[in-house]
This record gives C-alpha cells, structure tokens and sequence, in this order.
C-alpha cells in the first residue's frame, strides 16, 4: 500500500485548490442568484476544467478526460474540503448514463445524456417486483412489440415496486420479460419508458420515517417506442449489470463511515450518563473502539483498492466488501446513537426535509435499514463475496 501522491499528482491538487479558490463559494454577482444557479454555474466552469463528468464525451455535456482514479480522488477530496458540488446526484446520473454511454446507441445517447446530467430529465429505476427482488431474474412485468399509430412500439403490463422517487421522475428504466419462451435471464430486455402517459400509475408508498420516497409502479398497456431499447431483445440482463468502467470516482465510502462516527464520538461527549459524559463509560468505551475498529479498517481498505486500482490490479474479493461493510458500520453507528439518546428516541415525530436534532439519528436508524437492502441485501452480497470472490460453489437455482 502506498499513501503518497507523486510530484504530478501533488501539481494537480494545486490546480485544483486554486480553481476552487476562485469558484467556490460563487463570485459575488452569482452569489444574489439562487442555491440551484449558483450550483449549476459551478458545475459548467468546473466541467470546462475538466473536473466533473471526466468520463462522459464532450459531445454529450462532459469533460471527457482519460480515465486516472488518483485525479478523480484528488478532485473529490479538494472539493469535499471546501464543500463545492460534485456531479449532480440522481439515479439518471449515477446510473442510467453509465449504462447509455456503454451499451445506448447514438441515437439513444443524444436523446437523454445531457439532458439527463443537467437534471431536465429524472429517472426511475424499475428492476424489482413484488416476487422479484433478490431473485430478480423471475421478474413478470412483459413487453411486447406491438403495430402503433407511429410505427411498431413497445406494448408493457406489469407492476414495479420500491421505485425510488418514481413519483418525481419523467422516465424509467425498466427490466421487461420480452422473450417468453426463452430462459430466466435470456428473456429479459432493457426499456426505456416515458413515464407521463396514460398506461402507467405511480402510487406513493408511505415509509415507517413518515416520508415516502419510493413507490408502486403499475403498468396497463404503456407504450414505448421500438427504438427505446438498450441493447438487443434478451440483453436486459446483461445490460443491467454494466457498470461505468473508466472511472470509479468512489471506492466504497468509506469517508462516510469516519465522517458517520466522529459525530457519534461528539454525541458520546455531549450525552450525559450516570452522571458523566457517556464517552467516560467502560462500556460505552469499548463499544465506540470496536466501532472504531471497523471504521479505520474499512478505510485502510479503501486506501488499498486505490492503490491496487492505480497499479492496474484488481482488488478481487476485497473490493466486493465495500457495501456490506458500509452499511454494517452505518447501522452499527446508529444503534449506538439511540442507546445514548434512550429509547425515547423511537417516539420522536417524523421530519421533514434534512433532521438537525437528535431525530436526525433515528432518520440514520431507519435508513440505515433500507441502504442494507437497496441494490442488494446483505445477504446478496455475503453470497457475492463467497461466490465471485472466494470462489465458493454456486447457489443451486442460478443459471
Ligand atoms: C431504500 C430502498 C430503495 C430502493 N430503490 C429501488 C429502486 O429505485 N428500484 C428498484 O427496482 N428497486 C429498489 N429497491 C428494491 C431493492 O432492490 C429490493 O428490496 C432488494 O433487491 C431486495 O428484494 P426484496 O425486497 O424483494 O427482498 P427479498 O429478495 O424477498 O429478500 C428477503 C430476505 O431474504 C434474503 N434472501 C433472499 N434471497 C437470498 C439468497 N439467495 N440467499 C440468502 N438470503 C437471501 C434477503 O437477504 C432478505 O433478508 C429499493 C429498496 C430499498 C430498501
């Protein structure tokens, strides 16, 4: 492991610090105009500069620079510093786009990817299904390619469930059986779907927090154009799996997990037990340390695949721990904060929008449950590790 940035490396953190200096916060005259504008003109200076969207093609409204993990790791953590916005958050960006600029056709790219990364257009991701969640290859939703009012378009019945913020959203991505006949994994083809038409209903599902940020998705013959498939017919399978290549800008989180914890240590220092601060407790003493353990392992291990990763290695096994590891401490982390805060904690009322208070440790309790189980539960993943890391025998049932 080395955890020294060499001489170029170095050069290039300078350059960076100095554009921030200069562009974040915003200069005066942009400072008058809203959170979101001042935002947006960030981002366009910063894309000029070639530090945001680094693998996505000029053409398409990125920066298009050759792919260097140790550079995209500077930028992130010069910015991190000064708090300046890094590439807009949304599943559009973080993962349609990825998926277009790999499998989309020109067409396709043109269509959605700068509109997409501008945040014009919002996106919702339809893999799962009421049975169809870890075992997502039995999905039932169908498409059939049928004769429309403007050539042949795709014909789609079915039902998504636990759609992230579909609500908002414009479009879907949607996993479809479009080939019955074929096997569990061949049938499935990637679709692209305007979500604005008569055929699809979107119905809120209300959250244990009070909130209500994902929903159903229900669809009655809604309609897609022929050419708004990813990939071939039968494809969708492989599709979904495509992850962006060039430039992994984050190696596991493990930046959250510290941040997480020093506001746990904060928490402990503040929070009064048996008459002292709750961080002079034995007990709470050992349970902050083991935690710590955790945190300082997870993040010597990030330092690890970032080495391996500029080396050109790959980090095997290793790197297949990053999200069960980071939602274990995430959940870990949170547990302890309501022994400290007392049970009492579990009668505060829902908030909304961002938590300032202690009730922001019970949003961390509860959410810390649902990011254990988005895009794979725990489970899932000690079956990937196993499988694909380690080399263990298969699950009967795959194919
Ligand atoms: C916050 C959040 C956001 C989400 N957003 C989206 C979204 O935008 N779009 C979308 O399509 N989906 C979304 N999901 C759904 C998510 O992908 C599924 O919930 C997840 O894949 C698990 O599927 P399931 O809920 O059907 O649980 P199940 O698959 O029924 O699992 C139930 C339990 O059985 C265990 N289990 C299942 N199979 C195995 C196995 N083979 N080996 C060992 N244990 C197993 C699981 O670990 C789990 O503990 C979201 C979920 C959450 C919590």
């Amino acid at each position: 492991m080395d955890l020294s940035y060499n001489a170029e490396y170095e050069q290039f953190r300078t350059t960076v610090a100095e554009f921030l200096k200069g562009h974040w916060p915003v200069p005066a005259e942009i400072a008058e105009q809203p959170r979101h504008k001042q935002e947006a003109w960030f981002r366009t200076q910063a894309i000029e500069n070639g530090y945001l969207y680094r693998s996505v093609p000029k053409e398409f409204g990125g920066s298009e620079q050759e792919a260097d993990i140790l550079k995209a790791t500077i930028i992130r953590e010069e910015f991190s510093k000064v708090r300046a916005p890094m590439e807009a958050p949304g599943i559009g960006n973080m993962m349609l786009v990825p998926t277009l600029l790999e499998c989309g056709t020109q067409a396709q790219k043109e269509r959605f990817v700068s509109k997409t990364l501008t945040g014009e257009y919002k996106w919702a991701q339809g893999y799962s299904e009421p049975n169809a969640g870890s075992d997502l290859a039995s999905l039932r939703t169908r498409a059939e390619l049928r004769d429309g009012p403007e050539g042949q378009q795709w014909v789609i019945n079915g039902q998504k469930i636990w759609s992230t913020l579909a609500q908002y959203a414009d479009y879907m991505f949607v996993l479809a059986r479009t080939e019955p006949d074929a096997g569990k994994h061949a049938g499935i083809s990637y679709l692209l779907i305007d979500l604005k038409q008569p055929g699809i209903t979107i119905r809120p599902i209300k959250q244990v927090t009070g909130g209500t940020e994902f929903c159903e998705v229900f669809f009655d013959d809604a309609c897609t154009p022929a050419d708004w498939i990813v990939g071939q017919r039968g494809d969708g399978w492989k599709v979904s799996k495509s992850t962006l290549k060039h430039e992994r800008s984050s190696i596991g989180g493990a930046q959250t997990s510290v941040n997480l914890f020093e506001k746990l240590l904060q928490l402990a220092k503040e929070t009064t037990l048996n008459g002292q601060p709750a961080i002079k407790d034995p007990i709470i003493r050992d349970r902050l340390v083991t935690l710590e353990g955790y945190v300082q392992s997870h993040l010597y291990s990030n330092y690890r695949q970032l080495s391996m990763a500029a080396a050109k290695q790959n980090s095997g096994y290793v790197g297949l721990m990053n999200k069960l590891i980071n939602t274990n401490i995430g959940h870990e982390v949170a547990a302890l904060a309501k022994d400290l805060l007392g049970e009492n904690l579990l009668y505060m009322p829902p908030t909304k929008g961002r938590a300032t208070g202690p009730e922001k440790w019970l949003n961390q309790l509860m959410g810390s449950l649902g990011v254990a189980i988005a895009g794979g539960t725990s489970n899932i993943q000690r079956n990937i590790i196993a499988e694909r890391g380690l080399g263990l025998p298969r699950e009967s049932g795959d194919t």
